[in-house]
């Protein structure tokens, strides 16, 4: 009997990966959980475990990094949650930031109108049972809740369902702050809330998620050079952190999809098991927000170009929005792998393994002691602990060593150390790795070293 026999049978693992294995597995190594599961769960939240708050994490450093360190012109900001309910009269949200809405009266199922085919909706026909359908109205989506003790309509405040307007609200701080000059960007990460009508398929659409925003200020006319910028450096970056190419697309919006700031929209689109869907967009907003904030504040946005004669004008903005939990499901997706392994000449052995890119992976090194005894157990311990300080480590010295790698590959660790009774005499280890399972040795004083090369030289290979 195959050693997975006990996370999986060998069936499962065949074939490809499905929304239920990603469910599954995500659970089962404690990435992600229902939130409030005990009691019944609550629908469209979600809750990250040890791994999956590592992974989150990495995906929004990596994001920092590349939108922040890696460009001289782009500072960041992490503003409140709570903003004054005048922000979102002001960018149209209370007006506009609405889904069309039908249920069927038979089977009391909900669904977005847009998201239906229309010869149901032409018919008034559920497409679940064939009942009737209502009426379609429209669903502001933002949550609203009262501050203070009153409940009353003055002490209304809502839940923002962006991260966006924060930045816009505070750009002329930023601007007198940190002395910025046109072009220069603004990034942020936070949670963002939206009551959606149906959340299914995971965390792919929650009510409550993370966004990834950086908002670019640029001079009017020079809005459409940037864009395509912004579009390229998008691309660029999953391809950096090894997304699987073919899994990506474009989608422009049509000008029934443009959202009421837009004056042209891009989304990235990712083919997720359920199909391709969007990823994050990439917009031009215009002079739409700022020139807004004017109107509702009363205050004057204009930038001064000191540079040239003092020039006055309102920025348009190029946005790049992605989801973080979003991209967390899709890398899980796409580092998912069933991989036939044939090992001990047994057919059926498969392994499933997270090939994910080692900057991103929760665990980066696992200590393994061959046997607990014999000093060996200590021995890993103390490599632990010296490896520790630069990289996120795990320890596992239960079940047999085949076993434990395979847990490993599971969780998407790219390196495994096994100390052996060779390590005693020698004071080399095994270095093994997760995509290629190949396995060699390493003395024990240049593994950090030999594994910091190996990060920065990763390739995927499948
Ligand atoms: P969708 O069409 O999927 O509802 P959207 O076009 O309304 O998304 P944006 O307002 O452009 O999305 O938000 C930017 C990004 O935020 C999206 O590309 C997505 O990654 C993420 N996002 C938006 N809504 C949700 C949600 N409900 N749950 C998780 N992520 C979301």
């Amino acid at each position: 009997m195959s050693e997975l026999t006990e996370y999986c049978t060998a069936e499962q693992y065949k074939g490809k990966a499905t929304m239920e294995k990603i469910t599954s597995l995500a659970k089962r190594r404690g990435f992600v959980y229902q939130s409030s599961e005990i009691y019944g769960g609550q629908n469209g939240a979600w809750d990250y475990g040890p791994l999956g708050v590592e992974l989150k994490n990495r995906i929004a450093g990596a994001w920092w990094k590349e939108m922040t360190r890696l460009h001289d012109n782009i500072v960041g900001l992490d503003a409140a949650i709570l903003m004054h309910p005048r922000t979102w009269e002001a960018s149209g949200h209370v007006e506009n930031f609405t889904d069309p809405l039908v249920d069927c009266k038979k089977c009391k199922s909900r669904f977005r109108a847009d998201q239906i085919p229309q010869e149901n909706l032409t018919a008034k026909k559920c497409p679940d049972c064939g009942g009737e359908l209502t009426d379609t109205r429209k669903f502001n989506l933002m949550f609203k809740t009262h501050i203070g003790p009153a409940e009353d309509t003055a002490s209304i405040i809502y839940l923002r369902p962006e991260t966006a307007q924060g930045i816009y609200v505070n750009y002329k701080n930023i601007i007198q702050s940190n002395r910025m000059k046109i072009p220069f960007g603004i990034a942020q990460i936070g949670k963002a809330f939206r009551n959606e009508i149906v959340t299914k398929n995971f965390i792919f659409r929650t009510c409550e998620f993370e966004q990834m925003e950086m908002q670019y200020f640029v001079k009017p006319g020079t809005d459409e050079e940037w864009f395509a910028e912004w579009r390229k450096q998008r691309w660029a970056y999953y391809e950096k952190l090894g997304i699987k190419m073919d899994h990506l697309r474009w989608h422009q919006h049509g000008p029934d999809e443009l959202a009421h700031y837009a004056k042209d929209a891009y989304d990235i689109e990712y083919l997720f098991p359920m199909g391709w869907r969007e990823l994050e967009g990439v917009h031009n907003r215009t002079d739409y927000d700022l020139g807004r904030h004017t109107q509702f504040s009363g205050k004057d946005l204009q930038y001064i170009d000191q540079d040239n004669n003092n020039e006055r004008y309102i920025p348009y903005i190029i946005e790049t929005s992605a989801g973080l939990t979003r991209n967390l499901l899709m890398i899980f997706c796409d580092a998912y792998d069933e991989e036939q392994v044939a090992e001990k000449g047994n057919e059926d052995d498969w392994r499933t393994v997270l090939r994910f890119h080692p900057d991103l992976a929760p665990v980066t090194v696992a200590i393994l002691p061959l046997m607990k005894k014999d000093g060996l157990a200590e021995l890993a311990q103390d490599i632990r602990t010296e490896l520790k300080e630069d990289y996120a480590t795990d320890y596992d010295q239960s079940g047999a060593i085949g076993r434990r790698y395979r847990r490993q590959d599971e969780a998407g660790t790219p390196f495994c150390v096994t100390v052996d009774y060779q390590s005693k005499e020698d004071g080399t280890v095994t270095l093994r790795f997760r995509d290629s399972m190949e396995q060699i040795r390493v003395p024990r004083a240049e593994l950090s070293a030999r594994i910091r090369q190996e990060i920065k030289t990763y390739k995927r290979i499948k």
